[in-house]
């Protein structure tokens, strides 16, 4: 089971996953139950290019094919669901960018994720999640530059981004169609970083509100045109979520790792627990779902590198491996019993890290909006 991949890839993969296994696993574990933000190892991700996953290779990036790329974000996420959401959501911000920007945008931003750095996307309002037509960040035109003002929350690197990508009504008459976007570096002065969240899962990955206070940003910081945000918000989202995708495939992945270990050490009436149909079904199910949900990922990613219509696979995708993966992390700790409510265990983490799935990029109750809109159009 798992992703047929090149010769290449499946070397890359194999780097990713000793670097996972030997620098994040269990070091992510303790940064978990500690709350604080695992800084050096994220500086190492970075350093081996996992933060710039997404740079094209004509700005620089290594090239690698879509199913490769799946491969890498399972294996992040099953070391540390945290780790992966810090990494891809450089990736997430960086989209818009390579979506909508200029040459010399696309230049910049590909070179600040080439040399280690992270970056921010800033979608989510207080009183904006779901539904985005109720942005409230206002960017104001003075002159050559525009002024913005709000409060975005949620924004994962929302502490630690070398530049955000922020979304803010231009023209709030035109409701979605006057949302705009913009790149805006860190160290913008009126730019804050505001609350940062506690949370029940991904407690490695940094997730803040950003402030704006009469933020001034040139005309230059703009991405494509004006009232084009919304278009580039989307299209970014459709893109990332089969990535989502195989992150939480990476935690269903590891939640039938740690049972199967566990099951064939646990004794019970005299025998391992791994001989007992019960459990042997439940394992099963388990791989069945999980290795759907791997299925479903990369078909969404080879449609969207061969150019094919992609939005529906990709939001199929995330749905179904974020549910599976809440379910499959349930049955781990089922299988592990009293010992998989204990946080002594690994397992009890992958189901609080595997809600977010469920949550971000778009609820799993907006992906079924989308998959039965594209049902009832007939396509
Ligand atoms: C840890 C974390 C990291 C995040 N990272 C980022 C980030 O980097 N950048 C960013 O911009 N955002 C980020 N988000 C925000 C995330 O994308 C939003 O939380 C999500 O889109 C839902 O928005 P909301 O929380 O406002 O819920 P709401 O939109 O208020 O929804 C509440 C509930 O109502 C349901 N609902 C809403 N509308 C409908 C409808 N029409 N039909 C049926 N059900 C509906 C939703 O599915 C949900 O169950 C992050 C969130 C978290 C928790």
């Amino acid at each position: 089971m798992g992703y047929i991949l090149s010769e290449e890839g499946s070397e890359l993969v194999a780097t990713v996953r000793d670097f996972c296994e030997k620098e994040v696993k269990e070091q992510c574990r303790e940064f978990d139950a500690s709350g604080e933000f695992p800084a050096d190892i994220v500086r190492m991700g970075a350093e081996m290019g996992l933060s710039a996953l997404e740079v094209p290779e004509q700005y620089g990036g290594t090239g690698i094919d879509a199913v490769t790329c799946a491969a890498i974000c399972e294996e992040m996420a099953r070391a540390d669901a945290g780790f992966y959401t810090t990494m891809s959501a450089s990736g997430l911000a960086l989209r818009p960018v390579l979506i909508a920007g200029s040459e010399e945008q696309k230049k910049w931003a590909c070179d600040v994720l080439l040399e280690g750095g992270q970056a921010a996307f800033g979608l989510t309002e207080p009183m904006a999640g779901s539904d985005s037509s109720n942005t409230k960040t206002t960017a104001d035109k003075d002159g050559d530059e525009y002024v913005l003002n709000g409060r975005k929350c949620f924004i994962t690197n929302g502490g630690i981004a070398d530049f955000y990508t922020i979304f803010a009504m231009t023209n709030k008459a035109k409701g979605i169609r006057g949302i705009s976007a913009f790149i805006v570096p860190k160290g913008t002065p009126g730019l804050s970083v505001g609350n940062h969240e506690n949370k029940m899962g991904i407690r490695t990955s940094n997730t803040t509100d950003v402030v704006m206070e009469d933020m001034r940003i040139p005309q230059s910081a703009l991405l494509g045109r004006e009232g084009m945000g919304f278009m580039i918000a989307m299209k970014t989202l459709d893109m990332s979520r089969a990535y989502v995708g195989a992150g939480a495939v990476g935690i269903a992945q590891r939640a039938i790792d740690e049972s199967a270990r566990y099951a064939k050490q646990r004794v019970t009436f005299g025998s391992p627990i791994s001989g007992h149909q019960a459990i042997q079904f439940m394992l099963a199910d388990m791989a069945i779902k999980t290795e759907t949900a791997r299925a479903m990922v990369v078909q969404a990613v080879q449609r969207q590198e061969m150019g094919l219509s992609y939005a529906t696979e990709s939001a199929i995708a995330k749905c179904y491996a974020g549910d599976i993966a809440v379910q499959v992390a349930l049955d781990a700790i089922q299988i592990l019993g009293g010992y998989g409510y204990s946080r002594e265990y690994p397992v009890e983490k992958l189901l609080r890290d595997a809600k977010i799935f469920q949550i971000y990029e778009g609820t799993n109750q907006i992906q079924r909006m989308v998959i039965a809109k594209s049902v009832l159009k007939g396509k």
